[in-house]
């Protein structure tokens, strides 16, 4: 890189404007939606897609909700001119969508363009040419006037060619490609010359895109820009000013929203962002983010995997793990402090029956787009106690208590560390099974007892691996009695310090939980969990389950 880059690289120039609306808006509708990804973003594919594909893909962009799909640049290839063809002899396009093609400014082209529309219902024929310096300069050699003429014989050929084809309802969309670089007083001119022939109308309306064909500005000066060309132009009803913002800069997303801000009523952008370089602007994220905001977009996101996976065969690009709204992370919390404010938040909601979602560190309801809450917390090395037991406390129903919460967290801690990765939920069920002593067939288990509250006596049969045991014990309760009994079985002084139980889920022959906390020898506290039927015996089996680690001490003979 330069030292010094201004030697080499210009800023953009600003519009001088000396009052603006723009920044005083509020997005509060969402945008006429046109997705290009059958055309624009399948241009930028290393290997694009053949008609069964686009088919495929067109049937998904349907069932989002787009009403405007530009399908093809049918004088390009035969593939987009028969995959025209086959939409409208297969009758493939629905009453309420319209397709648009495009082409570029020549009349041989705009002849197979307009041919391949042939007995199509209704149509958006959009035609561009280049308008900025660079390109009138260096690729085309074409003054401005020369350039102007073009933009005129163009849609003076296509409007021809409408009037002699009156069976379809027609729309015209002019491009001053590379718009925003183009001097604004240019672009006006042009744009009202197409407008002069073309004559927008409820019977032949038109649409005025105007493409950030490459992002060379910032969004608040393309806003300024689209600003501009409505004040000055002042189009009727009948013409509509579209943006086609791409992401060069990074901030096709935010162009597009302060364009609309500024007045733009229609986008153009393919999802996910596909396009040539840093692609079109992603038509999901402005979707969500309006979704956000109370605004239904019209565009239907509710199986986002679906679209993620559609959009990933299609192009065979990924989409990005941490994606707005669609990547596989970005519902996930891995560290401690997010974890526990969103475990807190669920807990929150539930309490306050709270119907607006205000769920700390995320943005969006994971449900509404078809997600699950499984993936919102994931356990790793940067994660605190919250997640292990968030992730209990789903998928199990135990609600563990705050000893038991960071006793786990240390032994999760030591298997991260160990491990160095993420721990999955199947892992951490088996860590914790293995650890408090829910076995599937415990070292030492209650087959059954009787417990006589008058005299405070249990009786208890036990077994050891394939062995009987029988005990006998005194206290005031059930569980001093057992601990009394279970004297005869460890060489030491067992202490309950921490008991906790609950029942798991709602029906009467539901299962209970107990948690224990047992300390030996007046020293070291040992954890035990178990899941009984029977509240009292999961009590006593937990006692049993915390005691596991000193069985070598076992002095029954
Ligand atoms: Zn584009």
């Amino acid at each position: 890189m330069l030292n010094s880059p201004a030697t080499k690289y210009q800023p953009f120039p600003t519009v001088i404007k000396t009052k603006r609306h723009w920044p005083t808006q509020v997005l509060n509708k969402p945008p006429r939606w046109c997705s290009t990804d059958l055309r624009d973003g399948n241009q930028a594919l290393a290997n694009p897609m053949d008609g069964a594909s686009k088919a495929e893909y067109f049937q998904c962009l349907i069932e989002i909700g787009f009403k405007e799909i530009e399908v093809a640049f049918p004088a390009a290839s035969d593939t987009d001119y028969s995959f025209v063809r086959y939409l409208i002899e297969q009758n493939k396009i629905p009453e309420n969508v319209t397709i648009q093609v495009i082409t570029q400014a020549r009349p041989e082209l705009i002849n197979t363009t307009m041919t391949s529309l042939l007995g199509v219902k209704k149509a958006i024929v959009h035609v561009y040419n280049a308008t900025a310096p660079a390109f009138r300069e260096q690729v085309f050699q074409m003054s401005q006037k020369e350039v102007i003429e073009l933009a005129i014989a163009a849609t003076t050929q296509i409007k021809e060619f409408c009037l002699q084809h009156p069976e379809t309802h027609w729309t015209l969309e002019y491009s001053p490609e590379t718009f925003c670089m183009t001097e604004l007083a240019f672009s006006v001119e042009i744009c009202r010359a197409v407008m002069d022939v073309w004559k927008p109308n409820a019977q032949y309306p038109l649409i005025l895109n105007l493409p950030a064909t490459v992002e060379v500005n910032t969004p608040n000066v393309y806003a300024d820009q689209i600003e501009y060309m409505i004040e000055t132009l002042q189009p009727s009803e009948h013409t509509c000013i579209s943006v086609h913002p791409h992401n060069d800069r990074g901030t096709g997303v935010a162009a597009a929203e302060l364009a609309q801000l500024a007045g733009a009523s229609r986008v153009e952008g393919c999802l996910f962002g596909n396009g040539e370089r840093t692609g079109n602007v992603d038509l999901v994220t402005l979707a969500m983010n309006l979704y956000t905001q109370g605004i239904h977009p019209n565009l239907n996101f509710s199986n986002m995997s679906k679209v993620v996976s559609m959009a990933e065969k299609m192009t065979a690009l990924p989409v990005h793990p941490r994606h707005p709204y669609a990547g596989e992370l970005v519902f996930t919390a891995f560290s401690g402090s997010h974890q526990d404010a969103i475990k807190k938040g669920f807990q929150w909601r539930k309490e306050h029956e709270s119907e607006l979602w205000n769920v700390p560190y995320l943005p969006l309801d994971p449900k509404d787009i078809g997600c699950s809450y499984e993936a919102v917390i994931r356990v790793n090395s940067q994660s605190g106690k919250s997640g292990a037991s968030w992730i209990l406390q789903q998928n199990h129903g135990l609600i563990l208590p705050r000893y038991l919460q960071q006793d786990f967290s240390h032994h999760i801690q030591k298997h991260t560390d160990s491990h160095g990765k993420e721990i999955s939920m199947a892992e951490i069920w088996s860590l914790f099974r293995e650890q408090y002593g829910l076995k599937i067939k415990p070292k030492l288990s209650l087959s059954n007892f009787t417990f006589d509250a008058e005299s405070g006596t249990i009786k208890a049969n036990l077994l050891q691996d394939e062995r009987q045991i029988s005990l006998l014990g005194h206290g005031k309760g059930l569980i001093s009695a057992w601990i009394n009994a279970l004297t005869q079985l460890f060489d030491g002084e067992i202490t309950v310090l921490h008991y906790d139980e609950h029942s798991l889920g709602h029906s009467t022959d539901s299962q209970a939980v107990a948690y224990v906390g047992c300390q030996f020898n007046q020293s070291e506290v040992f954890y035990g969990v178990a899941i009984e039927k029977d509240i009292s015996k999961a009590a006593l089996q937990a006692i049993l389950n915390s005691l596991i680690t000193v069985y070598p001490q076992l002095s029954y003979q």
